[in-house]
């Protein structure tokens, strides 16, 4: 496979406009779970920049489980996210849901983000192998690790070969936490493949009371990087609030990730 470490021995260092995951440097994308507003985003992209982030996330197209919550604010929310980008330098990572927003998503965003309910929509995948932007390819509610890794090969197998993973958790029978966030996944993808990889500790535990052990952890495991959701306003948030962090504790993380991170 194209994705496997035997088919390229190095690790792969994916390069998105100027930024790189992968090898030495940590890479942390943060940002709300949905674009909410231009007000909400853009303060959020103020703090995510003061606390030294590398990307700024936040869903334009959100996959909700309900289709009474909250969908997303689609092309505006795109637009928020660009702004964003102009005011402070983040490179975007956002949510495209279907081949028919590929394109419109691929003009906003730096780099284009598989959810975890798309990871074997395989046209889905054919589509952004072909869009040739970065792609971060989210690890399937249920997906074994070699789903996810046929999932990977599917786009590169298009001819891009800028994969980033990222484990966001599992569902078990577990149900104190959203998810069960398999730290295991970073030792066996940095066994079995090339692809850098990066932790989603706020989808991983559902609880944001979780999410500074679990990061740290991840770094210790290896990850190459983490994925944090952050809100100006956590209570206030019209998605995934429970997991958000507030402003404080989101530079609180970042302070101890990087004293962590000198041991690398
Ligand atoms: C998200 O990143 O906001 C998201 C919906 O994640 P996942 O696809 O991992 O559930
Ligand atoms: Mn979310």
């Amino acid at each position: 496979k194209l994705v496997s470490r035997e088919f390229h021995p190095e690790s792969s260092i994916v390069n998105v406009g100027g930024v790189t995951i992968g090898g030495k440097s940590l890479v942390v994308m943060a940002g709300p779970c949905a674009v909410e507003s231009r007000e909400q985003l853009l303060e959020s992209a103020e703090i995510v920049r003061a606390a030294g982030a590398q990307f700024l996330r936040g869903g334009a197209f959100k996959p909700r489980t309900s289709p009474y919550s909250f969908q997303g604010l689609e092309a505006k929310g795109l637009e928020y996210l660009a702004e964003a980008r102009a005011k402070t330098g983040l490179k975007i990572v956002t949510e495209v849901m279907d081949i028919s927003s590929v394109d419109l998503v691929a003009q906003y965003a730096d780099m284009l983000q598989i959810g975890a309910r798309n990871m074997q929509n395989f046209q889905l995948l054919r589509a952004v192998g072909r869009s040739g932007k970065p792609i971060l390819l989210k690890r399937g509610i249920a997906a074994t690790i070699d789903e996810w890794l046929h999932a990977a090969e599917y786009i590169v197998n298009e001819g891009n070969s800028q994969v980033v993973l990222c484990e966001r958790g599992i569902r078990t029978y577990e149900n104190y936490t959203r998810n069960t966030l398999d730290l295991s996944a970073v030792a066996a993808i940095k066994h079995l493949s090339h692809l850098p990889i990066i932790v989603d500790p706020s989808h991983g535990t559902g609880r944001w009371r979780m999410v500074r052990p679990m990061a740290m952890a991840a770094v210790a495991a290896g990850a190459d990087g983490l994925m944090i959701e952050v809100h100006p306003d956590p209570a206030a948030a019209l998605s995934d609030g429970p997991q958000s962090l507030n402003p404080v504790n989101y530079a609180s993380l970042m302070a101890d990730v990087r004293e962590l991170s000198v041991f690398l």
